[in-house]
């Protein structure tokens, strides 16, 4: 019995592994589309990892070690780019995961980058300003070696955010004795950041969701939408389905979620929310983020951590459209389990690429000094996220596969394709 049990929590973990599952489509995608087995050798890894150790002075006088890390996936397009996250649960292996999804968004969004990503292991929520601070500067100092405007180029992902972006973005110009905005992106605007990267992220969900509705006839007017995780992406979101008609019935934060089948009142709990997206501890009457996510809705967006549906709980979803606006989380054997029951999902790397999307919008900005309006930012998003939504719904209907390995194998040609011309396999 023990044994049994014992297996089913080894497969469990095996299904709950980022990284696998990424290698396994990736190998699938380049099956498809014909590529020899020495691309998939190159590509199922990052080609370069760091990992470093950074002692900070706390503000009790001792001193902690934190570790952190930065992959860099593939760098045959251009320069990498992607997040940092400041969370306990980082992983080296999740790391390079998040900078294999890095590369397969650049490659939907077609931007002249490859994927990167960092991560410390830390709790911001117990840190106080100052000791966030010297975090921040002395992970830039640790890996300023590999990082710069035209190699590896960093961003915010979960908590982590302009202000973490402006210390990096000072501590990297005084090692580089040059003033270099375009070295990180997701800064504040005075210091070079571009209008609408805050919100990027959460439009470039509510553009896809938008289409996934097209496709689906459901309108939008009306729809029931649930919200899993109220940080950057999950707040803006429900905010935007709000004022799009849509009723918002469910949102969550780390501990609980809230529930109205009236529709919640976004802008009172958007008031309300802390920086860290924490927002039901102000209530009692909450529901776990497993009911949470089996709620009755038209529309269901996890916009909060890895691996919430999983083969436990696909069967009890009963959204028509899923959209991923987090990374991850949506297990493989949850995602054929959804597909074959006809629900639409958009997979992670299509849904969430608007942040890296007005990434690259800053980056350009920066190295020409040239700044553009908000409007500019949002009609250049829409066109970017409208193609490439169509372009991977086409494709999985053309080749007959799933969302999720149809954006990989948009997301991957282009990757294999530079590879191939700088003769690299
Ligand atoms: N962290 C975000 C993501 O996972 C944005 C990355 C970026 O802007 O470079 O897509």
């Amino acid at each position: 019995m023990v044994a049994e049990k014992d297996k089913a929590n080894h497969q469990e973990s095996e299904q709950n592994d980022v990284l696998k599952s990424t290698q396994t489509v990736i190998h699938h995608a380049l099956d498809k589309l014909g590529y020899p087995e020495e691309v998939y050798e190159l590509l199922k890894e990052p080609v370069r990892m760091l990992t470093v150790k950074i002692p900070v002075r706390m503000d009790d006088g001792k001193v902690k070690v934190f570790t952190g890390y930065r992959a860099q996936h593939n760098d045959a397009v251009g320069p990498t780019k992607g997040g940092i996250r400041f969370h306990p649960n980082v992983t080296e292996k999740e790391v390079k995961a998040l900078s294999i999804w890095m590369s397969l968004k650049c490659g939907i969004v077609d931007l002249p980058y490859g994927g990167g990503k960092g991560g410390i292991i830390c709790d911001p929520r117990d840190m106080s300003f100052r000791e966030l601070e010297r975090l921040s500067r002395g992970y830039v100092r640790a890996i300023s070696q590999i990082v710069g405007p035209a190699k590896d180029i960093p961003a915010p992902d979960v908590f982590t955010n302009s202000q973490i972006m402006a210390w990096m973005m000072d501590e990297y110009s005084r090692i580089d004795e040059y003033n270099s905005p375009g070295f990180i992106t997701g800064k504040p605007l005075v210091l070079g950041g571009s209008h609408g990267r805050e919100t990027a992220t959460a439009k470039g969900v509510t553009i896809c969701i938008h289409e996934a509705a097209k496709k689906k006839g459901i309108k939008l007017e009306g729809a029931r939408v649930v919200v899993q995780g109220f940080g950057n992406a999950g707040s803006f979101l429900a905010k935007f389905m709000h004022d799009a008609g849509a009723k918002v019935i469910g949102i969550s934060d780390a501990y609980g979620g809230l529930h109205d089948e009236d529709g919640l009142d976004i802008d009172y709990l958007l008031d309300r929310r802390d920086s860290f997206g924490t927002v039901t501890k102000l209530f009692n009457n909450t529901i776990t983020n497993q009911e949470l996510l089996e709620l009755d809705c038209d529309i269901l967006v996890p916009a909060a951590i890895e691996n919430q549906i999983t083969e436990r709980n696909a069967n009890n979803i009963r959204a028509s459209i899923v959209v991923e606006a987090a990374n991850g989380p949506t297990t493989l054997e949850a995602t054929k389990i959804l597909t074959e029951r006809g629900i639409l999902l958009v997979p992670d790397v299509l849904a969430s690429s608007g942040g890296v999307t007005v990434s690259y919008f800053e980056w350009v900005q920066n190295n020409q000094g040239y700044y553009w309006t908000e409007e500019e930012v949002e009609e250049k998003l829409e066109k970017i996220l409208i193609n490439s939504f169509n372009n991977v719904y086409e494709t999985s209907q053309t080749r007959r596969v799933d969302m999720r390995l149809a954006a990989y194998m948009v997301g991957v040609r282009k990757m294999a394709e530079a590879c191939r011309f700088r003769g690299w396999i």
